[in-house]
C-alpha cells in the first residue's frame, strides 16, 4: 500500500496532553530527568512537563541531565557537513521562504554538471566529506528529476587531490516511491524532509500554491522512503510558524508512528528557526517566534526525549548559540555554508539568490578550531553508513552503546586526516593538542583502537575507520 494519507498525527490528543498539565512541580521533573537519565526517553506527557519548568534552579538540572546524556551517548564528538544548494527553482509559494515561485527578484539558478563540480572541489578543498545537497521542488525541464540522480553522480564522481565526499545526503522534496528507489540506487545517506509545521491550519495558511500545499503528502513521505527500502531519514520543523510545544509534541507521534510501522524511528532530527529571508515578511516577523531561552529548553528536551536520535544544528543559528547548545544535546552541525546555488566557487554574489541569511558567516576552518578550542572533537567520519550500519541495525547497536566503540575511534582518526590535509596552522596546533587530551580520557581499548587507526592516517592511509 503506498501511504499518502496519514492518521498519526492527533491534534486533540497533543491539545489535551499540553493542557494537562500545569506549572510543573519540582519532585515531578527530578523523577523524569532521573528516568531521562537512564536513557530510555521519556512520554509525552513528561515531555510536556519538562516544557512548563521556568524555574532557574530546575532549569539548569534540567541542562545538567541533558548535558549527561549528550555525553554519555555522543561523548566529545560533533559530526561536520556542508550543505550544497544545487537549484534555488521552486514552484511551490511557502511564504517564508526567498525560494518561493512568486519572488520574481531572486535571481534563479540550477547549476550545471561542471559548475555543480567547482563546487564541489571547493568543499573537497575545505575538508568536507559529508555534504548536504538541497534544491527547491522544480526540476530542470530537460532532465527532470533525472537532474537530481545526475547531481549526486556528479558529486560522487568529483575528485581533488587527495579528497572526495564520502556521503551525500538529500533535502528534497517528497517523492513517490519509485523516485526513492532510485536515490537509493544512487547511494544516497540520509533523506531528509522537514514538515515545517504539524498544525494543519498553520501549514495551509504558510503554503499558499503548489505541491507543498499538500499536508498529508508530505508527512507521509518517509513511509513512502521506508517502504522505498530508505532506512535512513532525517525530519524536522521549522519553528516560528506555531507553537513550538505543539511542534514537540507532533514531532514525537511522527517519530512513534514510524518506529511501530518500521521498526526505527529518524536518524536525525533538524532544528532550524525561521531566519530572514530576501522577499519574505513572515521570514522577519515569524508569527511563533522561539526566543534563545526557550530554544535552549526545546534542545535538551529532545535530548532527553530522544537520546539516539542525531540532533543537527545548521548555520541559521549565530556562534554564540550554536556553542551553548552543543552541549545541551546538539551532535551534527553545518560549517562554512553558503545557502545560493554556486555560493561556493562565486563568493561575493549571495545577496539576491540566498535562501535565507546565515547567522554564522565564518569559514569551515575557523568554526572547526572554535569547536575544538571548545573541547569537541569535529568528526567527518562516514564509516556507518558505508558500512552498512543505518536504521535499525544501528540503533541495535546505538542502543546498548556499543556504536561508541567505532564513533570515538573513527571521529579521532578522521579530524587527524582533516588536519593534516586541510587545516590552517593554527587550528592544527589546537586540533593536535585535543586529540592528545582525548586519548587520556578514553578507555583503555578506545585508546588503543584510536592509535591503530590514526597511525595508518599517518603512514598516508585515508579514511581509516572500523
Ligand atoms: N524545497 C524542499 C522543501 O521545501 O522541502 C527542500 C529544500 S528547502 C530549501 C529546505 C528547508 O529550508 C525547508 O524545509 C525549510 O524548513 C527551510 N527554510 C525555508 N525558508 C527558511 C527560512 N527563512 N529560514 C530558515 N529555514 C528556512
Ligand atoms: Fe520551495 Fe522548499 Fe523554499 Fe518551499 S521551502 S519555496 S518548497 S525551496
Amino acid at each position: 500500500m503506498i501511504a499518502t494519507e496519514q492518521k498519526f498525527i492527533d491534534e486533540d490528543r497533543i491539545v489535551s496532553v499540553l493542557g494537562s498539565v500545569g506549572l510543573s512541580d519540582s519532585v515531578k521533573v527530578r523523577d523524569i530527568l532521573q528516568k531521562a537519565r537512564k536513557l530510555g526517553g521519556i512520554s509525552d506527557p513528561e515531555i510536556a512537563t519538562l516544557m512548563n519548568v521556568e524555574d532557574e534552579d530546575l532549569l539548569e538540572e534540567m541542562f545538567a541531565a541533558a548535558r549527561y546524556v549528550k555525553h554519555e551517548i555522543y561523548g566529545n564528538r560533533l559530526v561536520i557537513f556542508a550543505p550544497l544548494y544545487i537549484s534555488n527553482y521552486c514552484r511551490n509559494e511557502c511564504t517564508y521562504c526567498a525560494f518561493r515561485v512568486g519572488n520574481k527578484a531572486l535571481k534563479r539558478r540550477a547549476l550545471n554538471a561542471e559548475e555543480l563540480a567547482n563546487e564541489v572541489r571547493v568543499l573537497i578543498r575545505e575538508g568536507h566529506k559529508r555534504l548536504l545537497m538541497v534544491a527547491g521542488e522544480s526540476y530542470t525541464d530537460k532532465d527532470g528529476f533525472d537532474y537530481i540522480l545526475k547531481s549526486i553522480d556528479t558529486i560522487y564522481a568529483t575528485k581533488e587531490g587527495p579528497g572526495e565526499i564520502r556521503r551525500v545526503n538529500v533535502n528534497l522534496a517528497p517523492l513517490p516511491v519509485e523516485q526513492f528507489r532510485q536515490l537509493k540506487e544512487r547511494g544516497i545517506g540520509t533523506f531528509q524532509l522537514f514538515q515545517e509545521t504539524y498544525h494543519r491550519q498553520t501549514y495551509d495558511q504558510v503554503h499558499v500554491s503548489g505541491m507543498k500545499r499538500n499536508y498529508d503528502w508530505r508527512v507521509t513521505a518517509f513511509d513512502r522512503a521506508m517502504q522505498a527500502g530508505i532506512d535512513d531519514v532525517g525530519t524536522g520543523l521549522l519553528f516560528g510558524l506555531y507553537d513550538w510545544k505543539f511542534e514537540v509534541l507532533a514531532l514525537m507521534q511522527h517519530m512513534h508512528h514510524l518506529e511501530a510501522e518500521f521498526g526505527v524511528g529518524p536518524h536525525t532530527i533538524s532544528v532550524p528557526r525561521i531566519e530572514p529571508a530576501f522577499g519574505s515578511d513572515l521570514a522577519t516577523r515569524p508569527p511563533h517566534a522561539v526566543s534563545d531561552a526557550d530554544f535552549l529548553k526545546l534542545v535538551a528536551i529532545l535530548r532527553l526525549a530522544v537520546p539516539y536520535t542525531g540532533l543537527i544544528m545548521s548555520t541559521r543559528e549565530s556562534a554564540a548559540v550554536r556553542r551553548a547548545t552543543f552541549a545541551l544535546g546538539v551532535s551534527q552541525i553545518s560549517a562554512g555554508s553558503r545557502t545560493n546555488p554556486g555560493g561556493y566557487a562565486e563568493l561575493g554574489e549571495e545577496g539576491d539568490s540566498q535562501q535565507f541569511q546565515l547567522g554564522d558567516h565564518r569559514p569551515t576552518d575557523e568554526v572547526i578550531r572554535d569547536v575544538a578550542a571548545l573541547g569537541y572533537i569535529p568528526s567527518f567520519c562516514t564509516a556507518c553508513y558505508r558500512l552498512g550500519r543505518t536504521g535499525r541495525d544501528f540503533m541495535d547497536l546505538a542502543k546498548p552503546g556499543l556504536i561508541k566503540g567505532h564513533c570515538s575511534p573513527n571521529a579521532m582518526s578522521s579530524f587527524l586526516e582533516y588536519l593534516r590535509d586541510y587545516a590552517s596552522p593554527e587550528t592544527k596546533a589546537i586540533g593536535e593538542a585535543l586529540i592528545e587530551k582525548e586519548l587520556r580520557s578514553m578507555t583503555p581499548v578506545q585508546t588503543k583502537l584510536s592509535n591503530r587507526l590514526m597511525d595508518r592516517v599517518k603512514a598516508g592511509e585515508r579514511d581509516a575507520c572500523v
